[in-house]
């Protein structure tokens, strides 16, 4: 290190060299033309050894001797060593020419201690030693030339002196240096141990920073969780919520069904559009069912597209189809709405499609992937028109006649009970007709009791049309063949009309059954509240009075209770 810097300056100090060599060959010059007799052979050894140490310092400091130092400390004691001879050699004749020499003698003598450590005491006094050694060999021979005198020792008591005062200079230089190198050494590992400390600072940040960014994004993804847990718990909620209204709402109808469901996907699912369609006859429904419901324009009524997206959806029954496009051709509803996609999804029950579910959303990409919503709403669905549907064929099996279709009397009965407190409440009129066929045995006795099924059927078909169809009243099959009507808000001026009109169509019809033409006949007695019976609960049997008064007197006719009927 410090080998390495000694000769980093002394390619410095070449520049200084070459002054020095150019001043004493200049000097040197000078002083021969000034006193060319006095000039001796010494001149020209100085000047050939002064050239020599130029061109050779020159030449070494091309190559990489002068990077060594034995080498460059080596030729600076020859140089040491010629300049040295040469103040010998040209003292006392050549004073000034001996004090040039002298000047580059210092100047090598000075550079010579100055290239090792000073403040090494053995390295100190081997120098001092190396350049002394000779000095007094010189002085020997300059005595032996001259003989003792003052300016010899004058001139070895200055050398002396020098000499020490070199030592002294360079040693203090070389302390206050050494000390300032370490100083540097100190600083610069400070300065390594704080790039060392900066650096770890750098890769602890670096870390810090990784592990937050991470931190981050589990917090993201946390959130995002918490989210789907949330919404997968509004979402069973729903699914929840939905299964009770099922199984609290069994006797609802559809509508009501349809409007819950669509009410629960608005609310869990936020979206644009969502509509159920059923088509027609799916229960005891005459015409296709549709409900919607859609958050930008509740206004919107006209969606006929949903009929052509019935026949189109789950071609291939279960799948869900997902549509982009809404041309306002094709899609006169939709296309009103802020719809982006549209979710398709068939409802089958029984291996059979019966309508759809449709949900539209804002987001055009909303049903590329979840669906898991929308799969466990649809057999909620398809569960409860399932329980609809038979809770509805139930009541109507338990309300109906099995032969006629028509009301059986448990459940004449029960709405009869309901009217007689309306009638009574709202105090109006309520007419009740009995008819029972005329001579029905011998149409079972001549054609087969098949033929007389269908002469009952037909009569209970004849009576739906003029009586329930027309909504002026209910009617009911009371026994193996005879019928009641009951006419709510009617008096018997009212009633008589309708009744005669039935018994006419009933008399005029021809049952063509199993190869037989079969006409009938039905005898019918009437009662009315309150113009003929003040007591609403006595009408039927009243009226069975008055179709047994018709029996009696000739059959095929209608008689109205009065004053002359009377229990038989
Ligand atoms: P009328 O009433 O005029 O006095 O004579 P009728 O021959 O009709 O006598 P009644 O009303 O007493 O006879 C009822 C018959 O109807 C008896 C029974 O065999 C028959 N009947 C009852 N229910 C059915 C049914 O569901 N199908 C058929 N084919 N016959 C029935
Ligand atoms: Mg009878
Ligand atoms: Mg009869």
């Amino acid at each position: 290190m410090l080998e390495e810097k000694t000769i980093e300056r002394q390619q410095e100090q070449l520049k200084f060299h070459r002054i020095l060599y150019g001043l004493l060959i200049a000097f040197t010059g000078i002083i021969f033309c000034l006193d060319i007799r006095s000039a001796t052979l010494n001149y020209l050894w100085l000047l050939i050894g002064t050239v020599v140490f130029l061109v050779l310092e020159s030449v070494l400091s091309r190559f990489s001797f002068w990077n060594r130092f034995f080498v460059l400390h080596g030729f600076m004691y020859l140089q040491y060593i010629f300049y040295l001879i040469m103040v010998c050699l040209l003292y006392p004749a050549n004073t000034y020419i001996a004090m040039g020499a002298g000047v580059l003698m210092l100047t090598f003598m000075f550079e010579f201690f100055y290239l090792q450590d000073a403040t090494s005491a053995h390295i100190s006094i081997k120098n001092l030693l190396l350049l002394v050694f000779p000095a007094v060999l010189c002085a020997f021979a300059y005595f032996s030339v001259y003989g003792v005198n003052f300016n010899a020792f004058f001139l070895l008591f200055v050398y002396i002196m020098l000499v020490i005062y070199d030592i002294l200079i360079v040693r203090l230089f070389y302390q206050t240096e050494h000390k300032l190198m370490l100083q540097n050494q100190q600083l610069s590992t400070e300065i390594e141990n704080m790039g060392n400390s900066n650096d770890k600072l750098i890769r602890f940040k670096d870390r810090i920073q990784k592990v937050n960014e991470e931190l981050n994004l589990q917090r993201v993804q946390l959130g995002q969780m918490n989210k789907d847990i949330q919404q997968s718990n509004t979402e069973l909620a729903a699914q929840a919520e939905i299964l009770k209204f099922i199984s609290n709402s069994i006797s609802l109808d559809i509508p009501a069904v349809m409007n819950f469901i669509l009410d629960v996907i608005m609310r869990v699912r936020s979206v644009e559009f969502c509509a159920i369609y059923i088509a027609e006859k799916v229960s005891f429904n005459k015409n296709s069912l549709f409900e919607y419901r859609c958050a930008s324009n509740p206004e919107l009524k006209d969606f006929p597209e949903m009929e052509q997206l019935y026949r189109l959806a789950g071609m291939n029954a279960e799948q869900h189809w997902v549509i982009n496009q809404f041309p306002e051709q094709a899609y006169p509803g939709i296309s009103r709405t802020q719809t982006e996609a549209l979710l398709v999804l068939p409802l089958v029950l029984d291996d059979e499609k019966y309508g759809i579910l449709v949900s539209g959303s804002r987001q055009s990409t909303s049903f590329d992937n979840y669906l898991a919503f929308y799969d466990t709403i649809v057999p909620q669905v398809n569960l409860a028109i399932h329980n609809i549907k038979m809770y509805a064929q139930m009541r109507h099996t338990a309300q109906t006649d099995g032969l006629t279709g028509i009301n059986n009397r448990t459940y004449f009965n029960k709405l009869f009970a309901e009217q007689i407190e309306w009638t009574i409440t709202l105090k109006e009129p309520l007419t009740v007709t009995l008819f029972d066929i005329d001579k029905f045995k011998r149409i079972n006795d001549t054609y087969g009791h098949l033929v007389g099924d269908e002469v009952i059927k037909r009569i209970a078909r004849i009576t739906a049309e003029h009586i329930e169809e027309q909504e002026l009243g209910f009617i009911c099959r009371y026994g193996g063949e005879e019928f009641v009507i009951a006419l709510p808000n009617m008096g018997v001026e009212e009633a008589l009309p309708v009744i005669q009109k039935l018994h006419k169509s009933i008399a005029e019809a021809k049952v063509e059954a199993y190869g037989h033409i079969v006409t009938m006949n039905v005898s019918i007695g009437v009662s009315s509240y309150p113009a003929i019976c003040d007591d609403v609960n006595q009408l039927i049997k009243r009226a069975d009075w008055s179709m047994y008064y018709a029996k009696e007197h000739g059959r095929g006719q209608i008689k109205v209770d009065g004053p002359d009927i009377t229990e038989n």
